[in-house]
């Protein structure tokens, strides 16, 4: 029996993961968190709000699967990877805002990371048992969100609910904000960039509406490896759950003789600058994307209050990376003061404007 403790059980990749875990008969809930909507009754040990690492210590699962949204679950990616107890991550910005620290608390704890978010999943299954430099690169897929096609004009008065409206996949808000802007492939870059051990230039972005192949490998050999399914969570959060196991799901198989093409298309950067503000972010690297992923948290909050127009977003992050010191955190106390600097930055802007 696998006992698992769910991170942000109540959001939309939670849900999911309950409903794997209840069908999975090897795998068994032991504790389970949100940040503050009730969780009684769903595990054993619950906890909303506070600090999770105290739940994980009493819980002592064997994995933890991290689907809180942004900063706030950086303890317990920390928690997980320093004990070598394995981590099933969604949360995103956890790798991005500490990349350095967080993958030396994993080499030291030698436990497994998990990718749950699809790209990753999908990357991580090309890759796997091949070292990096057989690797040519690594291609991550794109929706394009609901504003792909349009230029920055078509963009002055977008409201949230239309950033809400995401095409393919159906998640929570930020991440379906970040989706829209494509702050969420910046994130993924540089995600990908610490999963993987690759550098920013061997990472392509490509968009691909249909949102079906989720991640190519390009090998040094000439041959690429794809990986292809309906856009579904619960196939990444399964995997991440049941590896090596690859258990069944209810999603169907991929039908191609009922008709299916698969298109490709350079994202464009100047419509969504917050893709090529990652990129450079990612480069630049120290804490630049800890500042990044803060700004954007802080505008994305923002924007869905009705308190900064959606081009807005891109703007603020952009000045806030302009502003950061950037230099490289050597602990979480100095992590933590470069993501309140550029909390504190954008909310200065916000006042202003
Ligand atoms: P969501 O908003 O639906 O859910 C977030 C969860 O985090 C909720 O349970 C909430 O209670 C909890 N939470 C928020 N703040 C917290 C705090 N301070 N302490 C503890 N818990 C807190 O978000 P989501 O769409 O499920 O996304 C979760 C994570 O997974 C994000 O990092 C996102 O980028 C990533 N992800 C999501 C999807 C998806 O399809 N939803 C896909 C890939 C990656
Ligand atoms: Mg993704």
């Amino acid at each position: 029996m696998k006992r698992i403790a769910l991170l942000g059980a109540t959001g939309s990749i939670g849900r999911q993961a309950l409903e794997i875990i209840e069908a999975h008969p090897g795998l068994e809930l032991c504790a389970a968190a949100s940040g503050s909507q009730p969780v009684d009754g769903l595990a054993p040990l619950t906890q909303a709000g506070g600090d999770l690492t105290d739940l994980l210590e009493r819980a002592e699962p064997d994995l933890v699967l991290n689907a809180v949204v942004g900063f706030a679950g950086l303890p317990a990616t920390l928690w997980a990877l320093e004990r070598g107890v394995d981590l099933a991550l969604a949360n995103k910005e956890s790798l991005v805002a500490a990349g350095e620290l967080a993958l030396s608390a994993h080499q030291r704890g030698g436990g497994r990371l998990i990718p749950v978010d699809s790209e990753h999943s999908g990357a991580f299954q090309c890759l796997e048992g091949r070292s990096a430099d057989q690797v040519h690169s690594l291609v991550l897929t794109a929706s394009g969100g609901p504003f792909r096609g349009r230029v920055r004009d078509e963009l002055d008065d977008v409201t949230p609910a239309a950033a809400l409206a995401h095409p393919t996949w159906n998640m929570g808000p930020k991440i379906t904000v970040d989706s829209a802007t494509l702050a969420n492939k910046g994130l993924e870059l540089i995600e990908a960039h610490f999963l993987f051990d690759l550098p920013y230039d061997q990472i392509e972005v490509v968009v691909h509406p249909t949102s079906v192949v989720h991640a190519l490998v390009r090998f040094r050999d000439g041959a690429t490896l794809a990986h292809l399914g309906y856009p579904d969570m619960r196939v990444p959060i399964s995997y991440a759950l049941t590896y090596p196991e690859r258990s069944a799901t209810p999603i169907p198989a991929l039908d191609l003789a009922g008709g299916m093409t698969l298109e490709f298309e350079p994202p464009d950067l100047e419509t969504f600058p917050l893709l090529a503000h990652a990129r450079t972010a990612g480069e630049q690297g120290g804490t630049y994307p800890c500042a990044f992923n803060a700004a954007n948290e802080v505008a994305v909050a923002a924007f869905l209050e009705g308190r900064l127009p959606f081009l807005g977003i891109a703007d603020v992050v952009a000045d806030a990376l302009a502003a950061a010191d950037g230099s490289a955190a050597r602990d979480l106390d100095e992590l933590i003061a470069a993501d309140e600097a550029a909390r504190r930055h954008v909310e200065e802007a916000l006042k202003v404007a």
